[in-house]
């Protein structure tokens, strides 16, 4: 099994472990900057061109921060996303709210913070009306249903709950018109962890293509077309990350022959990508507990699936490292588990890894987006640290690990005490 790199060694990561105990995860911020400069340089001949990073994948405001300071927008969708949001000073329409069974609170907030409103259903043109009023600048949801194939994270789009059909989007434009909204914007999402880049390409063809024909019938005019996230990443040493320069040639080419030659330019270009931003540059750190030799071999770790759900939930594949075995050989065969009471706790299955020992430590990578964020405390489990490891090489902690104290907030252990039994039953 090829080797993936890592941004520390074993060494550093023994001397963060002294102070802050394992599970936890941690982000590289140089490498993080790295890469959203080259996705902003790759399609700097946009202008306006920005990525409106989706929080759901990491929402830590640090991260957020980071990314702010790059001119990054945050793509939110829920109440708390828009605080984390605002925290870090991304106001305005620095927010793209991207929301489905949107409540009425939410639009509100949204409304009060300038975001833009990306409406998913042709209903809630009239909800947002009588709710808030419908903004200066509104952008709906499109989807191309069985026009374009979906992939398998996300299905096929007509089976996805996302989304206008086409004529609603048609009707929807023509009423947010008549009612004198001046500003407009489209969205599609269509793939998910998508590592073709013909499949952005062409979802850009399609969005510009519908806006020449809806601009043509109605008369209005575009601000931007914001392509979604879903930018895969290479998860198996055998995959190719998307090259990005590439995809963005393709889209200027599409650009210059359907919206330049429509005379629709200019046009600024969004993209709300989440998982190519922070996945690969986030790492779930764990210590070997306990080795297990049943009908199959285990290794069990002080993390399980409440760190990290993709393997469980997708049978998605995470590489993982075991620090100073590098170039151990893999000849030894072990499903990796964690604690959890569920048999699909496990960060691999039947993965050829060096020999370990209790006492090894295991670096899980790609675990940056969609990592700690899908944490859960089933079973009692407590969310771990997140750590960001700084440009100057010190480690520092961007959220603390949570305690019992923190699981059971919720909960009124005093008034139980006073919390009667009608009629109990007595056990002999
Ligand atoms: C999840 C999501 C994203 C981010 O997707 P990635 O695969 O992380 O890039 C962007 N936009 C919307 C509407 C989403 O639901």
């Amino acid at each position: 099994m090829s080797n993936m790199p890592l941004p520390f060694s074993k060494a550093e990561i023994e001397s963060i472990i002294c102070s802050a105990p394992t599970p936890f995860h941690i982000y590289d911020e140089r490498a993080i900057l790295a890469n959203a400069r080259r996705l902003k340089a790759a399609f700097a001949w946009n202008e306006g061109f920005r990525e409106y990073f989706a929080v759901k994948a990491t929402p830590n405001p640090y991260i957020m921060k980071l990314l702010a300071a790059e001119g990054f927008g945050a793509d939110c969708s829920s109440g708390p996303e828009l605080t984390l949001a605002e925290q870090v000073g991304v106001v305005g329409e620095g927010i793209m709210f991207t929301s489905n069974d949107t409540p009425a609170a939410e639009y509100e907030r949204a409304k009060a913070l300038g975001a833009i409103m990306n409406l998913d259903d042709i209903s809630h043109i009239d909800y947002v009306d009588g709710l808030v009023g419908l903004p200066e600048l509104i952008c709906y949801r499109y989807n191309p249903g069985a026009l374009k194939e979906g992939n398998a994270i996300i299905g096929h789009p007509e089976d996805a709950k996302y989304g206008f059909t086409r004529e609603q989007l048609i009707e929807g434009y023509r009423i947010a018109r008549d009612r004198g909204v001046k500003r407009f914007g489209i969205h599609t999402m269509v793939a998910s962890n998508e590592l073709n880049g013909e499949y952005f390409v062409e979802t850009a063809q399609l969005l510009f293509e519908l806006i020449v024909e809806i601009s043509n019938e109605l008369g209005i005019r575009f601000e931007f077309a914001n392509l979604g996230g879903g930018i895969g990443i290479p998860y198996r040493p055998d995959e190719t990350a998307v090259d990005l320069e590439w995809v963005s040639a393709g889209i200027k080419e599409r650009y210059d022959s359907i919206i330049k030659a429509g005379n629709l330019d200019p046009l600024k270009l969004y993209l709300e990508c989440g998982r190519m931003v922070t996945g690969p540059y986030g790492y779930l750190v764990s210590t070997v507990r306990h080795l297990k030799h049943t009908y199959k071999d285990y290794v069990g770790l002080d993390a399980c699936m409440t760190n990290l759900m993709r393997p469980g939930m997708y049978g998605a594949y995470h590489h993982i490292t075991v620090l100073g075995k590098e170039n151990a050989p893999c000849d030894h065969v072990y499903d990796v588990t964690g604690s959890l009471c569920e048999n699909n706790d496990k960060f691999a299955v039947a993965r050829e890894l060096p020999e370990m020992v209790p006492g090894d430590i295991v670096v899980i990578h790609d675990a940056g987006a969609h990592g700690h964020a899908m944490g859960f405390n089933y079973n009692g489990k407590l969310r771990s640290a997140e750590l960001l490891l700084r440009e100057n090489g010190e480690a520092v902690q961007i959220r603390r690990e949570e305690t019992e104290t923190d699981l059971f907030a919720t909960l009124d252990f005093d008034a139980l005490a006073d919390f009667e039994i009608a009629s109990p039953i007595a056990l002999d």
